[in-house]
């Protein structure tokens, strides 16, 4: 099964909105010419969504959130909905990011009904999992990812499923430096579209996306891309330099 590769940039808590647009204005310089083989996309800060979507206006570069709420509308304060994010041009949305799981405590069960709600208003949710390093030499990665992918994408039909996109992101890796290799990643993301065949069923499960996150950059991202059950990336710091997210987007097409 071929899958399009994708590439979209977290930029966290960063960049203002004059920040913002100056680097959708690199980004859009540096991907004048988009990479054949990979949809790519940005997912600012909340405050900046709305005037970096009519910057990607024209473009083939797709506008991400990093986080929505689990409810429609009212008195949740402080929260924004998906049908708001999809008003201002979203078409994805990060949830259950390690960040929101381990600062604001979010559980799969509250990742599993934001993802609901996203499909619902018709944004592509990008759901994250990933072990922390105690997990990983605790030789625990194996049961803490399957537990994360069953509690987040538990009601999902396979329809809604292949409106989703997974991102595997070890904690350990995760604007630390350290990445995974290429074969440890791999093997995680094989064992993930393996869960998913048991949950969902095989067919629907080699259509989805698995995108690896974890300190990739401009050195590491064509080897970790060019194996079997990585279909891109999520990236954090490296998204933040127009000429290095241009060099891992190619690298993905
Ligand atoms: C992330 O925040 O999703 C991420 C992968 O960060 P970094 O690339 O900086 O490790």
């Amino acid at each position: 099964m071929i899958r399009k590769k994708f590439v979209a940039g977290n930029w966290k808590m960063n960049k203002d909105v004059r920040e913002s647009l100056e680097l959708i204005a690199g980004i859009r310089a540096t991907l004048a010419v988009p990479p054949m083989n990979a949809d790519v996309a940005v997912c600012p800060p909340y405050t900046s969504l709305e005037s970096a979507s009519k910057a990607l206006a024209g473009s083939t570069i797709a506008l991400g959130a990093q986080d929505m709420s689990r409810n429609d509308d009212g008195a949740y304060t402080g929260e924004v909905s998906g049908r708001m994010l999809v008003a201002i041009g979203c078409r994805y949305v990060i949830l259950g990011h390690s960040e929101r799981r381990q600062y604001f405590l979010e559980s799969d069960e509250l990742v599993n009904a934001k993802a609901k709600k996203a499909l619902v208003a018709g944004l592509g949710p990008i759901v994250c999992v990933g072990e922390t390093l105690a997990e990983r030499e605790g030789g625990l990665t194996e049961s803490r990812v399957a537990s994360q992918i069953r509690g987040s994408l538990a009601g999902l039909s396979n329809a809604q499923l292949e409106g989703s996109i997974i991102a595997y992101e070890p904690v350990w890796a995760i604007g630390t430096g350290k990445t995974a290799t290429p074969a440890q990643a791999d093997a995680v993301h094989r064992h993930i579209r393996g869960l998913l065949a048991t949950q969902f069923d095989q067919k629907t499960a080699e259509k989805i996306k698995i995108l690896y996150g974890g300190s990739v950059n401009a050195e590491n991202a064509a080897e970790l891309f060019s194996m079997p059950d990585i279909d891109g990336g999520l990236i954090g710091g490296a998204s933040l330099k127009p000429e290095t997210f241009h060099k891992i987007c190619v690298a993905a097409g």
